[in-house]
């Protein structure tokens, strides 16, 4: 059995009680699949458990930016900036399909956080900490050459304008491909399955009670060494622990809203002042654009966050301040995420003050617990937890490890040399998908998302052919049924959220096309006709909601 399909889930939780793991993850964001990839290569036995979804939490809702990190120059995190430069060099390498370079706008305003000299000396010395490629380094721009990129711009504030390079990502893909790598490595991933219990022995924890939430089955799992990955849920699982005592979790709510292209067309992705002084992005990606983030304290229920009026209000009011002649408004909207950043507390910083720094607590019950960070980082966040892990371990049981190694290590379907190695199979996939009438548009989705393993996906398409007698419907079915498969996509909202971001990225497709799609994912995942009605329940709120935004004021 595929141990990254979705029929995989309870056989893999009722072995796994036969086992004592090395390793334990509890939470399937970005943080946890590194920490899986890094343990499970060295040699652990590892198992990650995951309450909803890989990436339910904060790494499906993020801005969606391999950042260089030029935002926490304005706080002097020098060695943060370096860190996560590098890191984004490792990344492109190890992910080229899904690390793309974004050439980024930074209009020079009157009134603006940085005139025309610093802006230049802050990119300078951006691109000096962050080791930034010669090729990618900043371009200074007059006024004129700044409102020729964008003329959406408004003329009578633009004084200057520089080009710097981003890499945009789609990071619920981006935790995917990692969790699939550390299978590769042997890992054990579950989806849906909530840790409800921490087990201890002699005050130390040797267990944890595992409810999986689609059958209300429960389980007993036994492991030498514990992680807490669970993002802004890290402060639930250490209270659970009795060690949630000095620092703890400060939420920040981040919200961006999509917003049709033709609605606002940037010529490219942007970096702006917003009226408090606060950046704002608008990004272009394929038929819309999306424009964050907002940063405010958040205190409400951490398992839906939602987006308020007053978010939205502030977004529109700083798009329309830079792009005046556009002139959006709510009815513009068409759909809206809001991820909460699981920061650290510092006592009378506001949250664009909070650094964005990682942070490591050992409990007397030798739970390791991480907080803070950055999607960006993730790997080298997830090597000083292993070593943690490692320490521990050689201690108990006197075994070796294997020092880190994921700085080599090419994500699922990332092994692509050089750009030309990606182009050419490109051509070569585009020549393939003819043949069963799968578009240009479609295949360079597909190679976006799953890199060479888009070509299983082809096949797919391929064995479907024959028995689909509506042939517009195979590419969707192909990537449903691939999603279901091998990426252990068990409830909808797995595949249309976080798989394929349809939900916020095709909304009004997606609704037009649910009723006729539905079934079929039903038929692939072998859902009871009570799981089906009440899975479609679930997916076809999240729908309307966002069609509710609209209502908001
Ligand atoms: P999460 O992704 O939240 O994962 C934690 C997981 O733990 C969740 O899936 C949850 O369901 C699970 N869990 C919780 N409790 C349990 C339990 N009891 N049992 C099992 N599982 C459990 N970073 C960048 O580098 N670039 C950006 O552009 C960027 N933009 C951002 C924009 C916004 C608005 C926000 C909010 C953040 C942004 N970040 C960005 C930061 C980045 O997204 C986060 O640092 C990162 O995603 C955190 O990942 P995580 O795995 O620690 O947490």
């Amino acid at each position: 059995m595929n141990p990254l399909a979705a029929h995989a889930r309870l056989k893999i939780l009722s072995d796994s009680q036969e086992l004592e793991f090395d390793l334990v993850i509890i939470g399937g964001g970005i943080t946890g699949a590194g920490i899986a990839l890094d343990a499970a290569s060295r040699g652990m036995t590892v198992l990650l458990l995951e309450k909803v979804d890989f990436a339910f939490g904060t790494s499906s809702r993020s801005t969606k930016l391999i950042h260089g990190g030029l935002r926490y120059l304005k706080q002097l995190e020098f060695n943060l900036v370096r860190e996560v430069g590098k890191e984004r060099a490792i990344l492109y390498q190890n992910a080229r399909h899904l690390v793309r370079p974004e050439p980024m706008l930074l209009p020079v305003i009157i009134g603006g956080s940085l005139g025309k000299t610093t802006t230049a000396l802050a990119l300078w010395v951006y691109e000096w900490l962050a080791g930034v490629k010669v090729a990618e380094r900043r371009k200074m721009l007059d006024r004129h050459q700044c409102l020729k990129k964008e003329p959406l711009l408004d003329s009578s504030i633009v004084r200057a304008g520089a080009i710097y390079t981003e890499y945009r990502t789609d990071d619920a893909r981006l935790t995917i491909s990692v969790c699939k790598t550390a299978v590769k490595y042997g890992a054990r991933i579950v989806n849906h399955a909530e840790v409800t219990e921490l087990i201890k022995e002699n005050d130390l924890i040797s267990g944890v009670r595992v409810l999986d939430r689609l059958s209300n089955q429960e389980f007993t799992i036994k492991a030498k060494c514990f992680v807490n990955a669970a993002g802004p849920w890290v402060d639930q699982i250490r209270k659970q622990d009795g060690s949630k005592q000095g620092k703890s979790l400060h939420l920040t709510k981040g919200v961006h809203l999509v917003i049709p292209f033709e609605r606002l067309p940037v010529k490219q992705a942007a970096y702006f002042d917003s009226e408090d002084g606060r950046m704002i992005f608008a990004i272009p990606r394929g038929d819309i654009t999306y424009l964050g983030t907002t940063d405010t304290n958040y205190t409400g229920v951490i398992d839906s966050p939602k987006v308020s009026g007053e978010d939205i209000q502030y977004l529109l009011k700083a798009a329309n301040r830079i792009f005046p002649s556009i002139n959006l408004n709510i009815t513009d909207i068409q759909s809206a995420w809001a991820g909460l950043r699981p920061l650290i507390h510092e006592e009378g910083k506001n949250p664009s003050e909070l650094s964005r720094k990682d942070e490591l607590f050992i409990s007397n019950s030798q739970l390791i617990s991480i907080a803070g960070g950055k999607l960006t980082g993730f790997r080298v966040m997830a090597k000083r937890v292993t070593d943690k892990v490692v320490e521990s371990l050689t201690k108990k049981t006197e075994r070796k490890f294997q020092a880190c190694f994921t700085q080599d290590i090419q994500l699922s379907g990332a092994n692509f040399e050089t750009e030309d190695e990606l182009t050419e199979f490109h051509h070569q996939l585009f020549g393939e998908g003819k043949q069963v009438g799968i578009s240009f548009k479609r295949i360079s989705q597909w190679i976006d998302r799953y890199g060479k393993d888009a070509n299983t996906v082809l096949e797919h398409a391929y064995t479907l052919w024959p028995d689909v007698e509506d042939k517009k419907l195979i590419p969707d079915l192909a990537e449903m049924y691939y999603s279901i498969q091998e990426e252990m996509s068990a409830h909808p909202a797995d595949y249309f959220i976080r798989r394929t971001g349809q939900l916020y990225f095709q909304h009004t497709i997606l609704e037009q096309s649910f009723d006729e799609l539905y079934p079929w994912f039903v038929k692939f995942a072998r859902l009871s006709e009570v799981d089906a009605a009440k899975y479609r329940e679930e997916i076809w709120e999240e729908i309307k909601a966002i069609n509710l935004l609209k209502n908001l004021s």
